[in-house]
């Protein structure tokens, strides 16, 4: 049988995928660097065990495929990519194609993309979303490269994709480290999302002081609204579960310490790089490595205890309400800086990125879907530019509907001392970018006086200096 693509690296995403592709009907060559890993797969396979060959080496998994072979890398993101390139490149010919669809930094893929450039080989760069779960059934697929690669494995990948209706989430977004990029993205949108969604039930629990499974019942409830996606579904779902040690909810036995790595920091690192205001995101991140810092803060609370119950809002009703539009307004400002990067970042590396698709493959299949995706994709324009989100018109009432919200929210939260990190840097990047006369008008002027660094007059070309100088 003669393999249509071959799939290095059986772990966790590696396996999943590989099932996906042979329940699709795609004959898959399959090669691990712990061959027992291989075989034991391959025994567990069941049914679709006919399509898969199970390889022992890597001239073995070579000779299985059909050229132009494209081979799907999915081991550790980093140096496990760049060995397996170089043992596997002198067993390939012109035209194969190797594709990374591990979390890797673009900035690799960009380098891994132009040391294949001439060689003959292809390399593409794929953001895989959707966790093991969306690997085995449906993922949202990012892919980057050269167009005519994708071409050659558009069926397989458009067949094992995520559906929004009847539409594949799985597209070519544009060349060399384009897939990443978005892949990167879409990860630290991911991260404002969820500590925004976290802010939230700080303000349920520690605020309004409700329980866990009433906190769940409220998400279970917005989900069916215009909140509905799947990290609200699955915020009910982890509020309603109850440990099986204790019996107490899931969520009160588990310690307040995450982690940030990979993607998340790396979306931040690149906002900054291309100088475009992600400040949702950087919170977001900020948050994470805020709560590793687990022993000092509660060293600090001891100094700055607060009552637990802060908030007292005359109609807890109407709050728990305002709470839901609070949430959407600052969930379509940190998308919106999401697509402003992407839109900085198309320019920088002419990428050309295309908007609407991004969105559109983010309705299903990855850990942000959402209907309110495909609000953002229609949000586009299907010819020129939009400038940012919060300006396009199907979300401008919506945005001057549920900013209100946000600002009585972010208020009474700080009056609480609850912590919305993410929340107020929505809503602090809202109002700068609403305010048509902001203030750096008096960041120049300070400049300019201690470093002479001149500034521009409203309405008058060139540079200019104050009078501070001449009177000190
Ligand atoms: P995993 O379960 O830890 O598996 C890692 C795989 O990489 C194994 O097959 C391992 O082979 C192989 N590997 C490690 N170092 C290697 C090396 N030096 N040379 C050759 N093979 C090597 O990882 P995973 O969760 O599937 O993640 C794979 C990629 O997908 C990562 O880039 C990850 O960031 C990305 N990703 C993961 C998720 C997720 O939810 N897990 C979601 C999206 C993207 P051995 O069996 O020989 O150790």
């Amino acid at each position: 049988m003669s393999a249509e693509i071959g799939l290095v690296g059986l772990g966790v995403m590696g396996a999943n995928l590989a099932l996906n592709i042979a329940e699709h009907g795609f004959p898959i060559a399959v090669y691990n660097r712990t061959v027992e890993t291989t075989a034991k797969f391959h025994a567990h396979a069941g049914a679709l065990a006919s399509r898969i060959v199970p390889c022992k080496s890597l001239n073995e998994f070579a000779a299985a495929i059909r050229r132009p072979r494209p081979i799907i890398i999915m081991v550790t993101a980093g140096d496990a990519v760049d060995q397996q390139i170089a043992a596997l490149r002198p067993l390939l010919s012109p035209d194969d194609i190797f594709i990374d669809a591990g979390n890797a930094n673009f900035r690799d893929t960009m380098r891994r993309s132009s040391e294949f450039n001439g060689s003959g080989l292809a390399f593409m760069g794929m953001g895989v979303s959707g966790g093991e779960e969306g690997a085995r059934h449906g993922p949202s697929i990012m892919a980057g490269g050269l167009q005519t690669s994708y071409a050659r494995v558009e069926k397989v990948l458009t067949a094992i994709a995520a559906k929004y209706q009847d539409d594949a989430c799985c597209a070519w977004l544009g060349e060399n480290g384009a897939g990443h990029f978005v892949k990167t993205i879409h990860n630290g949108i991911e991260y404002a999302d969820m500590q925004m969604i976290a802010e939230i039930y700080g303000i349920l629990r520690n605020g309004l002081g409700l329980g866990a499974a009433e906190i769940g019942d409220t998400f279970a409830r917005w989900n069916k609204g215009r909140l509905n996606s799947y990290l609200i579904e699955v915020t009910a779902a982890v509020l309603a579960a109850k440990d099986s040690k204790t019996g107490s909810p899931a969520v009160d036995v588990i310690l307040d310490r995450a982690g940030q790595k990979g993607t998340g920091r790396w979306s931040v690192i690149e906002a900054q790089n291309l100088g475009v205001p992600a400040m949702a995101i950087e919170a977001a991140v900020a948050a994470r490595n805020l709560s590793a810092l687990k022993s000092e803060r509660e060293e600090a609370d001891k100094i700055y205890a607060l009552p637990s119950e802060r908030l007292t809002p005359a109609d807890r009703g109407a709050f728990i309400h305002q709470l839901e539009f609070a949430l959407y307004a600052g969930k379509l400002s940190a998308y919106a800086q999401g697509f402003a990067v992407m839109e900085a970042a198309s320019r920088e590396f002419s990428w050309n990125l295309p908007m609407a698709t991004i969105a559109r493959i983010w309705r299903a299949g990855c850990i942000i879907r959402s209907q309110f995706l495909d609000a953002i994709a229609s949000a586009f324009p299907a010819s020129g530019r939009l400038s940012n989100l919060l300006v396009a018109p199907e979300f401008v009432g919506k945005m001057k509907e549920s900013v209100p919200s946000l600002r009585r929210i972010v208020a009474d939260a700080a009056n609480g001392g609850l912590p919305v990190p993410a929340l107020s840097a929505s809503l602090a990047y809202f109002e700068s970018y609403r305010l048509g006369r902001g203030t750096a008008n008096l960041i120049q002027a300070q400049r300019d006086y201690f470093g002479a660094h001149g500034f521009e007059r409203i309405g008058e070309k060139g540079a200019h200096h104050g009078p501070w100088n001449a009177s000190a």
